[in-house]
């Protein structure tokens, strides 16, 4: 066990979304070693000042500037210092802490986390489409301020714990693991219904409502993926998935030996985060202990590419390289939003995003080579999802 003096101190972007919260669950019960330095919303004032005072963080910020005025009251008398608007939000990011919790949802997340990154912040990274949307870019950002980047969604925490860095020219491949969502069973016919309130129903994971959407369509996967390609620099035909109902296995690393070294876990995402809260010593975690005898038996099973179509689009940009992967992000974005508003069918999500990697690719497929080029693509690629009409999307594929 590390011995340690003064607590470590902890800023969380995204603090009032579910791995927000867990990650304060986690630090509420260690104060001996955590203290909460900064924490961002986006527009949630009142909820960010109660999880301010609570865990004594010193500054709160909210990302929205309409915001400020209501986190400033809610704060008011409590010593604690309050911001907003986007360039709070950076500077929340980049103040001096010990870890990072890098939980925003979206390629909002994009530009706070990489300025954390040429800091040479340790970066506990949930927002993956971060690392989808400018993949390269961050890791190279990272690579030259000798930023340390510690996976927090479960796969990658699973891949990390398992990947000898000495022995990467030894792996044959690297497999993530899906649940497969609430919809595994269903037929395409039945999907096409999906009503939103059913897709963001995940049999074994409690998350936010964008991440639920994207494990029911399987672009999550795909998303992971991506991410996966960067964190590891792997290339993408050592990469696969395997559907695994029970969510036990959370991803296995197969060597050139015969060896496969997997992470074994109950589903529960306090696992993972303190995996990378304490790296490289390990805290205790409240959460169920895994009793294999009591499961009795662990399935397995190939994805089904022609049910779910985000993942095939997803390993489909991936190859195609960092540009299809921006848009692709983006575009799944705006997709779910217009679902969970109930303006577009569930299929409707793969199509939009089909459609718009289609102009993408017909247009010249541009890549990104800055931050600025990729928030502009990532733009672009909005305003065509959002201009697309349902009954005129075709499937191109
Ligand atoms: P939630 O939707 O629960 O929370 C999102 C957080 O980001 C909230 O604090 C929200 O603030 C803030 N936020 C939203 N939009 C913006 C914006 N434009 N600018 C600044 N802040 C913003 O998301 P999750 O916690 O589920 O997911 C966070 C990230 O972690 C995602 O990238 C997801 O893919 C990844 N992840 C999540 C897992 C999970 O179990 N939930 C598992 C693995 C990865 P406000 O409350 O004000 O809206």
């Amino acid at each position: 066990m590390t011995v340690q003096t003064a607590p470590q101190r902890i800023s969380i972007l995204g603090a009032t979304g579910s791995i927000g919260l867990n990650t304060l669950d986690l630090i509420g019960r260690t104060p001996e070693r955590f203290a909460v330095e900064a924490v961002t919303a986006d527009s949630n004032a009142e909820a960010l000042a109660e999880l301010a005072r609570r865990h004594g963080a010193r500054h709160a910020v909210v990302a929205d500037p309409d915001a400020y005025k209501d986190l400033k009251a809610a704060l008011a008398g409590s010593g604690i210092e309050a911001a907003g608007g986007p360039t709070a939000l950076i500077e929340a990011a980049v103040r001096p802490a010990d870890r990072l919790m890098a939980a925003i949802v979206g390629a909002a997340g994009l530009a706070p986390t990489l300025a954390a990154a040429q800091h040479g912040t340790t970066i506990l990274l949930a927002n993956k489409e971060c690392l989808v949307s400018a993949g390269r870019l961050f890791m190279e950002t990272a690579r030259a301020s000798g930023a340390t980047i510690l996976p927090v969604d479960s796969e990658h925490s699973a891949i990390f714990q398992a990947l000898e860095p000495t022995q990467k020219d030894c792996i044959e491949r690297v497999t993530l693991t899906a649940s497969g969502g609430p919809f595994r069973t269903w037929s395409r016919e039945r999907m096409a219904d999906a009503l939103p309130e059913e897709a963001v129903r995940h049999p074994n994971w409690s998350m936010g409502a964008k991440v639920s959407i994207d494990s029911a369509t399987l672009m999550n996967k795909g998303l992971e993926l991506i991410e996966a390609h960067h964190l590891f620099g792997l290339e993408p035909d050592r990469l696969d998935v395997l559907v695994h109902p029970e969510s036990i296995v959370h991803g296995f690393v197969a060597y050139r030996d015969g060896s496969v070294v997997a992470q074994l876990a109950e589903p529960d995402m306090r696992t993972p985060i303190a995996y990378s809260l304490a790296w490289p010593d390990r805290i205790q975690a409240p959460t169920p202990r895994l009793d294999l005898a009591g499961l009795g038996k662990l399935t397995f099973e190939q994805p089904d590419l022609d049910r779910f179509p985000a993942l095939r689009l997803a390993i489909r940009a991936m190859r195609t390289g960092q540009g299809a992967a921006t848009v692709l992000n983006a575009a799944n974005e705006i997709a779910v939003k217009l679902y969970l508003q109930g303006r577009i069918r569930f299929p409707d999500i793969a199509l939009i995003v089909e459609n718009v990697l289609e102009k993408h690719s017909h247009e010249g497929g541009s890549e990104p080579n800055s931050l600025a080029d990729a928030l502009a693509l990532d733009r672009w690629s909005r305003d065509v999802a959002r201009s697309l009409i349902p009954e005129q999307l075709e499937r191109t594929g």
